[in-house]
């Protein structure tokens, strides 16, 4: 079975996590966290790196730290994962879904501006699957609505926008260091930004603000969302290695993109590059033609008796059921989300694959697909 993704975790690893265990830093304490978090906002061009226990929660902080909340609208892509709109909702503000570019998979920026109010006060953009949004455009519709940017670069670590690194751009940026991340933690996440006063209030929230003068006297409730040392130990090994795992991913993708190549009259396979980036390929993947009659689940099934892990797309967000229960759900229709959330899997390129099980992934895919041809 070659699973999804395999992370490597052959560097300074064990020697970071043996540390920890030999001085007994284990909590959020330890020397590692602050570390983590100094060559990760680095990374970023970021003044501040904020650690935290997932990239999900460091989503709830960026709103919140914002001052985000009741009678606002948030833009964001209907293509992406829950954590970007439960942020949105648990910080009582209302998601504001648009759809997706049909060929790098990432929020449409044509669509924005059609979609703000009065109430809007701020765009989430989300890096989709290993390109960049349009940031000079979302920038742009930003400046001139007096809008706040929410970047979530969960996806996007190593990744650059013309240049300029992914997870520097907007108010506040987000990282996850989930194993399917260029940088894994097992389980964390950082918020990034160059404003102080954010800083200060996210780094407050992550321990439960707890206010300087007396300790477990507070005036405003926070959340426990600390990182462990542990975690930022295992992170500084993998942090020391990103431009090499970037250079390892865009081996894996071209090696894909080679492999299989034939198949472009049946597949969407990814963009190799667009005006502002080449792909990093976070995932390696494709959506299924209209005029072939298989969706992305017959696909992962049929792939997962020969051994081949897969996931599918994101489920987009105008169509949750959790959602569709919400006093401020209206119904839509998106029709690019939709299709490649019906269409659209990956295939296995986590960052220990080797060349043999991308041949035997390859030689699966043109199997699955063999009486279209
Ligand atoms: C992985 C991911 C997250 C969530 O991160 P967790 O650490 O799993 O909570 C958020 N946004 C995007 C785009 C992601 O890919």
């Amino acid at each position: 079975m070659i699973q999804v993704n395999e992370p490597l975790l052959n560097g300074n690893e064990k020697k970071y996590l043996n540390e920890c265990i030999d001085t007994g830093w284990i909590s959020s304490e330890g020397p590692f966290v602050k570390q983590f978090e100094e060559r990760m906002a680095l990374s970023a061009g970021r003044k501040h790196g904020i650690a935290v226990c997932n990239g999900s929660v460091a989503l709830d902080l960026a709103v919140q730290a914002l001052g985000i909340g009741v009678g606002d609208e948030v833009i964001l892509p209907s293509f992406t994962i829950i954590s970007c709109a439960a942020a949105i909702v648990r910080a009582g503000a209302i998601p504001v879904f648009i759809d997706a570019d049909a060929t790098t998979w990432n929020i449409d920026t044509n669509l924005i501006e059609q979609a703000l109010t009065p109430r809007t006060k701020a765009i989430m953009v989300v890096h989709i699957y290993g390109l960049p949004c349009d940031m000079d455009k979302v920038s742009a519709i930003a400046k001139k609505h007096n809008l706040y940017i929410i970047e979530d670069a969960a996806e996007m670590h190593g990744q650059t926008y013309n240049g300029k690194p992914c997870g520097g751009f907007g108010d506040v940026s987000t990282f996850s260091f989930y194993p399917n991340k260029h940088v894994t933690t097992g389980e964390g996440g950082m918020v990034l930004c160059n404003n102080d006063a954010i800083a200060d209030k996210c780094r407050s929230m992550r321990n439960l603000c707890f206010i300087p003068e007396r300790r477990f006297k507070h005036e405003e409730l926070g959340y426990n969302f600390r990182m462990t040392n542990l975690q930022a130990a295992l992170g500084m090994a993998q942090a020391e290695r990103l431009d090499e795992f970037i250079v390892k991913k865009r081996t894996i993708g071209k090696l894909y993109d080679e492999l299989l190549s034939s198949l472009k009259n049946i597949v969407q396979l990814p963009l190799t590059t667009t005006p502002y980036a080449d792909n990093i390929y976070w995932v390696y993947a494709m959506v299924v033609n209209d005029n072939i009659p298989l969706n992305a689940q017959q696909c992962m099934d049929e792939l997962l008796k020969l051994g081949i892990g897969t996931r599918p797309f994101f489920y987009p967000m105008h169509q949750q059921p959790v959602f569709k229960k919400a006093s401020w759900y209206t119904p839509q229709h998106l029709a690019v989300s939709e299709r490649i959330a019906e269409k659209g899997f990956y295939i296995p390129s986590g960052l220990a694959i080797t060349t043999a099980q991308q041949e035997q992934v390859a030689e699966a895919v043109h199997k699955l697909f063999s009486t279209y041809k």
